[in-house]
């Protein structure tokens, strides 16, 4: 008897399985169905399986889901979900429902050692980096909750995606599946604090998976201490391996800019990212800070985010601003913890 989590196997490793249980392989198809397109996660809800084989699989998978550790949704139907892990750590994803769209937003490690001073998530240090299939607990969990698929997934929860590549990128692979959740490469967004290795990976890997990277600062200094990691992979050589990435995928990329008051919110600041995006196939995503329990930074003051945008817009580079989600539950953007705890009042 394995135990193992059904989401731990690929379809081809989950037909070897039933297989070896005694099983005509073409159940595998058809609990992959159930699971993937039907999202029915009990197997005595699979109708077209004899019970023999319903209680087989039980068996032998004992819970296709675990249930939910704890569930809120803000005033604006963002859902954030905490998730126990086998060993007993949290971690959170997120759900933000629109109109026309269900965006997830998920973890990839327990904790974080980036250290980006705006994120509550990196304040008690790296635990462990999550496996694919408590990547896909995360989708699969929310789905369960909103009772839908996902049209959009952004790797820009808990952890560095680029530091846990192997697990996240398999996770992409089973959620691409045309036989599992089939979600098109190009509605899956991974965003990294500016791990090279990983942006060269994505210029190899076949799919158009999009990147983001968050930026910040383009000044050394300034960047050093907002986002530490790049102590360690420096603006001149992430900004050639953006330039690579883009040459050879054609693809744009979005740069994060968390601004903060007297920090990265200056005039000077806009134009020295204009500077740098000379050349780049880009866009500029403009993401409020969100204030946490503990954090003294401040955001920007409206009339300077307002300079900034005007000096991206005249330079012809496309800006947007992120809409703030979910705050009212600690789900917005850097403030999730895996802590399960509620907010300050
Ligand atoms: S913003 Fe991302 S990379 Fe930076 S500390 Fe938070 S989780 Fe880590």
């Amino acid at each position: 008897m394995s135990h193992k989590s059904l989401f731990s196997y690929s379809f081809d490793e989950f037909k070897q399985a039933v297989t070896d249980l005694g099983l005509a392989s073409f159940r595998a198809k058809q609990v992959w169905e159930w699971i993937f397109k039907k999202f029915v996660f009990s197997f005595d809800e699979m109708t077209n399986l004899s019970k023999n084989d319903r209680d087989l699989l039980r068996q032998n998978f004992p819970r296709i889901l675990p249930p939910v550790k704890k569930f809120e949704k803000a005033q604006d139907d963002t859902v954030k979900i905490v998730v126990e892990l086998a060993d007993g750590h949290l971690v959170e994803a997120v759900g933000m429902p629109d109109e026309n769209s269900l965006t997830f937003c998920l973890s990839s490690q327990v904790g974080c050692n980036v250290g980006c001073i705006f994120c509550r998530t990196g304040e008690d240090g790296f635990t462990r980096n999550l496996t694919k299939e408590e990547i896909l607990l995360q989708v699969m969990m929310l789905i369960k909750k909103i009772g839908r698929k996902p049209t959009n997934i952004v790797f820009m929860g808990m952890g560095e995606p680029f530091f846990n590549r192997k697990a996240v990128f398999a996770a992409i692979d089973t959620m691409t599946d045309a036989g599992g959740l089939g979600l098109a490469t190009r509605r899956i967004t991974i965003s990294t604090s500016g791990v090279i290795p990983g942006i060269v990976d994505m210029i190899n890997r076949p799919g158009e998976v999009n990147l983001a990277v968050s930026l910040h600062s383009v000044d050394e200094q300034t960047r050093n201490r907002l986002v530490p990691i790049n102590k360690k992979y420096s603006l001149g050589r992430l900004r050639e391996a953006i330039a690579a990435y883009c040459d050879a995928t054609g693809r744009r990329v979005t740069f994060e800019m968390v601004l903060l008051k007297n920090i990265n919110d200056q005039e000077n600041d806009a134009y020295n990212l204009v500077s740098f995006c000379e050349g780049l196939i880009c866009h500029i995503n403009i993401v409020r800070f969100n204030k946490y329990p503990g954090s003294d930074l401040e955001p920007a003051p409206e009339s300077n985010e307002r300079d900034f945008r005007k000096i991206l817009k005249k330079a012809g580079i496309p800006v947007t601003v992120r809409r703030s989600r979910g705050g009212d539950i600690l789900a917005a953007c850097g403030q999730l913890s895996g802590s399960g705890n509620e907010q300050e009042k």
